[in-house]
């Protein structure tokens, strides 16, 4: 081998190779009549990772995770997945494209058992497979032992894990998570951010919405913050944990 053919061979080996964006938003404009919700963001998510999308009450967090998934309509921008402009396409076919939605207040079917609502969320494939209830059941022990029970019967965190659960029977390659703690007891939360951990560590990418900007940052790769509107900061975790703007703004510190 030529000293220049084994320096192309090299290079070729260890060269790190980048991961690949699963979603990204370019410019994304979307509004609620006359209400500006999104003003121009950009985000992109990489494959594998766990990005926290942080805000205030009113900043346009789950406005963003609805357009990703079909439920708005942008006014301007684009919703790509893998590389495929996604926007405009109804939610049902985003389903299908591999986006699990664990919507804000859980939104589980009250009058249906916990099996029923695990049915509704494996509507893209011809019939549910035994194998991604298994996962379900294993991930969320609490759900197989109350599998007969009405959803509507279930506690708070019951629920959150039945519609983490419900989204997980898409077999999404991404999952869309919006307030998973939102008025949960603290020992409930710390659970629900391990199993986040878990189905990350499965092979599943998170996009996580919290008002638990701590606990989201904790367990996050990277992290947006979102100002009514526009992103005004992206930063890796660890460094959004240690930024004083943060720690006033979002995790309740005073300034000294
Ligand atoms: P929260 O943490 O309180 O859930 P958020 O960051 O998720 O807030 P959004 O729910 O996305 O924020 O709302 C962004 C803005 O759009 C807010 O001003 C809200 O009042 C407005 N908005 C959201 N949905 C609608 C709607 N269906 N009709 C009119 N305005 C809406």
């Amino acid at each position: 081998m030529t000293a220049a053919a084994h320096l192309a061979h090299r290079t070729a080996v260890t060269a790190p190779v980048p991961t690949p964006t699963i979603l990204e938003l370019a410019d994304l404009h979307v509004s609620h009549g006359a209400i500006s919700a999104l003003r121009g963001i950009d985000m992109a998510v990489r494959e594998g990772e766990v990005v926290a999308l942080l805000g205030a009450n009113g900043a346009g967090k789950t406005t963003t995770l609805r357009t990703i998934s079909g439920l708005h309509r942008p006014a301007a921008g684009a919703v790509r997945f893998c590389g495929e402009r996604i926007d405009g396409i109804p939610s049902h076919s985003v389903v299908g494209l591999g986006i699990g939605h664990s919507p804000e207040g859980r939104r589980v079917f009250a009058d249906m058992t916990v099996l029923e609502n695990l049915h509704m969320g494996a509507y893209r494939f011809k019939r549910l497979r035994q194998e991604d209830l298994e996962r379900v059941f294993a991930l969320f022990p609490r759900l197989a032992e109350r599998r007969t029970q009405q959803a509507g019967t279930l506690s708070g965190g019951e629920q959150q894990m039945l519609a983490m659960g419900r989204a997980l029977m898409g077999r999404p390659e991404l999952l869309l998570l919006d307030e998973p703690s939102m008025g949960l007891a603290p020992l409930i939360v710390a659970q629900i951010f391990e199993i986040i951990k878990e189905i990350n560590a499965q092979g599943t990418t998170v996009l996580l919405v919290e008002q638990n900007a701590a606990q989201a940052l904790r367990i996050a790769d990277r992290g947006y913050v979102l100002e009514t509107g526009r992103i005004t900061m992206h930063a890796p975790a660890h460094e959004l944990l240690d930024d004083p703007r943060i720690r006033t703004a979002y995790l309740g510190e005073t300034t000294p």
